[in-house]
């Protein structure tokens, strides 16, 4: 059995916490790839390593003094050195790094720098292998990451190390320069080792224990998933519920490895765990229900619009001249809709007026701003009956105004448009009657 374990920022802050991921990766033998991220937050008023890094870079590039910054740094690692007990130096490393800061190597070397420390802490206080990313992760010097290449590297490497510690969020092109991912990247680095590893799971642990059925800033003290698809995940995160990187779920998805959302703080909880597929029964209808504020409708009115051959696809090519990405797009026999966020539509707006009646002479063109969008998604809702009856009874008792309904064709999900403010009531009066109310 191969566990590649990931740990975030707030499970290493600190050398307490330091500890409690050493207690958790002694208590099982499997877990022999390990992935740490920067030190993160001690508290809310903290500021994060590669912040601090950032910060460190900038003030060098522009000129001011970085000092102060360079040393708080230091201390952050010193403490976690001593807290630990352990008997070795970063200060050749930190030397190396302030002077490749002044030699301006880059703002990804920069930031990549906070995990490499602490991939270095961590090998010596579990006894580890070091494994530097920049050596077995690979990325095109356009700084777009390379599966393929990688992933027969790394497999190769791995195969010659029985436990190893390979520093997240970061790793190399081929002439040596630092690459990142995004902010959260170490989540990516570890799907891509749980891959290249043949890892039987893929252990996230982090600050939470796993996913909630919705966002406890709008649901007091929502209950926990204890299982959910990659599937969806994705129609969930994509609407705001966040824990993990977008990118992290390729990777280990195509080898069909399970991601084990667990918390460092409370190991004891069961966690959520992330699988390509199962016949287990959910125990309520809907995995989850999320939503995020801030679309706008464009209503295209026409009549006989829909005996009008390459009528969509028109108004399709006119969002997509000026680069905007569609949401939803509800239709009926002489009206099409278009849903879009509106930070993105707002400077196109007249652009794309003035395209669509160039494109269809519509009879008319009607826009509506501040509308928000919930998503209700689960893969019981397949085998319920009456499941969107449910939605729309709640969400009439909650007086929710419903602007726009959406079932995608696998009947994983219902989006449910409407005004901004029936955001919230809408999102708990769902959670209400398909969990609290749970027949
Ligand atoms: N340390 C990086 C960040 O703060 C990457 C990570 O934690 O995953 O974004």
């Amino acid at each position: 059995m191969i566990k590649v374990v990931k740990f975030g920022g707030s499970s290493l802050a600190s050398a307490k916490q330091f500890k409690k991921v050493g207690d958790i990766i002694r208590a099982d033998k499997s877990r022999r790839y390990v992935i740490p991220s920067a030190p993160g937050k001690r508290d809310s008023k903290d500021t994060k390593v590669t912040d601090l890094l950032y910060q460190c870079y900038d003030a060098i590039e522009a000129g001011k003094s970085y000092g102060k910054i360079f040393q708080a740094i230091k201390d952050r690692y010193n403490q976690i050195i001593e807290g630990l007990g352990l008997n070795f130096s970063l200060d050749y490393e930190f030397k190396t790094i302030e002077e490749n800061f002044l030699a301006k190597k880059g703002r990804e070397y920069a930031a990549s720098r906070g995990e490499y420390l602490n991939g270095i802490v961590m090998s010596h206080y579990l006894g580890y292998e070091f494994i530097d990313a920049a050596d077995v992760i690979s990325f095109g010097k356009d700084g777009r990451f390379q599966q393929d290449k990688t992933d027969a590297e790394l497999g190769l490497r791995l195969g010659t190390v029985e436990r190893a510690v390979i520093p997240g969020f970061y790793g190399a092109d081929e002439d040596g320069n630092i690459h990142t991912f995004t902010r959260g990247g170490s989540d990516v680095t570890g799907s891509i080792v749980a891959r290249a590893a043949h890892a039987d799971i893929y252990e996230n642990w982090t600050d939470v224990s796993g996913f909630l059925v919705s966002d406890p800033r709008i649901v007091p003290n929502p209950i926990p998933i204890d299982l959910i698809t990659y599937r969806e995940l994705r129609e969930l995160s994509y609407m705001g519920a966040s824990v993990l990187h977008e990118d992290a779920i390729f990777p280990v998805r195509k080898e069909g490895i399970p991601i084990h959302i667990l918390n460092t703080n409370r190991p004891q909880d069961p966690g959520t765990m992330i699988v390509e597929n199962t016949c287990r029964r959910p125990k309520y209808t809907i995995t989850g229900v999320a939503g995020k504020k801030g679309f706008c409708s464009i209503t295209i009115e026409k009549a006989m619009m829909n005996s009008e051959i390459g009528f969509c696809a028109k108004v399709l090519e006119v969002f997509e001249r000026e680069g905007l990405s569609i949401e939803h797009m509800p239709s009926g026999i002489d009206t099409m809709t278009v849903f879009i966020h509106q930070d993105e539509f707002m400077q196109h707006e007249q652009a794309v007026i003035s395209g669509i009646h160039r494109a269809v002479h519509p009879d008319a063109i009607e826009l509506e701003s501040g509308l928000a969008l919930v998503a209700v998604v689960g893969r019981g809702m397949k085998s319920a009956r009456g499941t969107a009856g449910r939605i729309f009874s709640a969400l009439a008792h909650a007086r929710v105004n419903v602007k726009m309904i959406d079932q995608g064709s696998s009947e994983l999900n219902i989006i449910v448009g409407m005004k901004n403010e029936d955001f919230e009531p809408a999102v708990r009066a769902i959670y209400d009657i398909f969990i609290n109310t749970a027949l």
